[in-house]
Parts: C-alpha cells; structure tokens; sequence
C-alpha cells in the first residue's frame, strides 16, 4: 500500500483556512492531525477534536519525552503536532494535514524533505483584518497582534512549494486539489507506475 502524504498547511489565522479545511476533509482521504496547545480553548472547541488542551507543564513534559514531530511558541502560546498524530495515519495510506504556522512548518521541512508545503494567504491585509473582527472570538489588542504576526508569516510564503489565495472558498479548495493532483502526476510519483509498464511490455 502507499503511504500518505504528509502536507503542511500554513495560513495566518483569519484567513479562512478552517472552512477551507472543513472542505478537504470531506475527502476520506485526508486527516487533520490534531495538534496539542497551551491555549485557553475557544467557545465552542472542543478538548480532543479541535485541539488536545494541555497545561503548558504537560506540553513541556512530553516535549522533553520526544513525543512531538515539531513545536512552537506562537502568541505567547505554545503548540505542538503530537507524531501519534501522523506516522500511524501515513502508514494506513491516509494523507496528513499539518495546519500549522511558519516556525513549525520550517522545522518540518527538514526533518520531513518530502512533505508538501502549501501557503493560504488573504486577498489583502485589509481582509483579513476585517475577517478576524467578523469572527469575533478576540480582543482587539489580540486581533491587532494577529494582524502584525500575519504580515511576518505572509514574508515566510516564498519558502512554501504553492500559495493559494483564499478570496472565494470554493476556488481555494479547487487549487488545494489541483495541486494534489499535480503531485500525484509527478515523475517521482509515477516511477513504480513507469517500471511496471515496461516490465509487462
Ligand atoms: P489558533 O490559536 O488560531 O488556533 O492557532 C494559532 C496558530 O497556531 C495558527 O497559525 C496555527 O496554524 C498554529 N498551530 C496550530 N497547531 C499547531 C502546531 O501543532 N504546531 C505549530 N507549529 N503551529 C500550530
């Protein structure tokens, strides 16, 4: 069986990536690892689904124990991907989706060379400011923080293999499967496929 892909989704919050997620994972063949996190939850999320809530002590007890594949601090919280979280997904040929900020995905990328690095940006600044007022689940101070942390991230887009401007959802999600299936038609991805053919030639 093949293994997964692993794919790193990165989006300054605001931009809508949840709702771009939440479309993805229609697709049985994508997953979402669940990350773990020292932030407060949010109304409505829920310990185990959107996150694994943990008290900062615990975060840094099983970082020390080498339970995660890559952490990081981010608005003075601390968040982490648990590899309990994805190795076992990928050898089950399931894909998984890493959403996770900048820091985090630059480490992934060299423990993990061959994951797919995808970037969500805002059609504007503007926007996405406009999006985080919208959603309501922040403080001002906390909503201006996010926006400035954005503009530093969206510098970091370059260093991803695509961006995908998240302006009208559904063409978003239409470029996340294009690009899939470019991936999937690569030569490094056709070889076994290549082989095969001229062995039964
Ligand atoms: P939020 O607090 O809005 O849920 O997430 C804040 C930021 O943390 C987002 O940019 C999100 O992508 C990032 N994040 C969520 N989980 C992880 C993780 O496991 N590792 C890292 N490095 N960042 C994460």
């Amino acid at each position: 069986m093949n293994k997964g892909r692993l794919i790193v989704f990165s989006a300054p919050s605001g931009c809508g990536k949840g709702t771009m997620l939440a479309e993805i994972l229609k697709d049985p063949a994508f997953r979402c690892s669940i990350s773990a996190t020292t932030r407060a939850p949010r109304v409505g999320e829920v310990d185990g689904v959107n996150y694994h809530f943990l008290q900062k002590e615990d975060f840094l007890a099983r970082v020390e124990k080498g339970e995660f594949l890559e952490h990081a601090e981010y608005v003075g919280n601390c968040y982490g991907t648990l590899l309990s979280e994805v190795d076992p997904y990928l050898d089950k040929g399931i894909n998984v989706i890493l959403e996770i900020e900048v820091q985090g995905a630059m480490k992934v990328k060299e423990i993990r060379p061959d994951a797919l690095f995808i970037f969500i940006v805002p059609p504007s600044i503007a926007e996405l400011r406009r999006r985080l007022n919208k959603r309501g689940t922040e403080q001002a101070d906390v909503i201006e923080k996010r926006v400035s942390e954005a503009a530093g991230e969206i510098s970091k887009a370059p260093n991803y293999d695509y961006v995908i401007v998240n302006d009208a959802l559904e063409d978003a999600v239409s470029d996340f499967f294009a690009v899939i299936r470019a991936e999937q038609l690569k030569t490094e991805s056709r070889r076994e496929f290549i082989d095969e053919v001229i062995k039964n030639a």
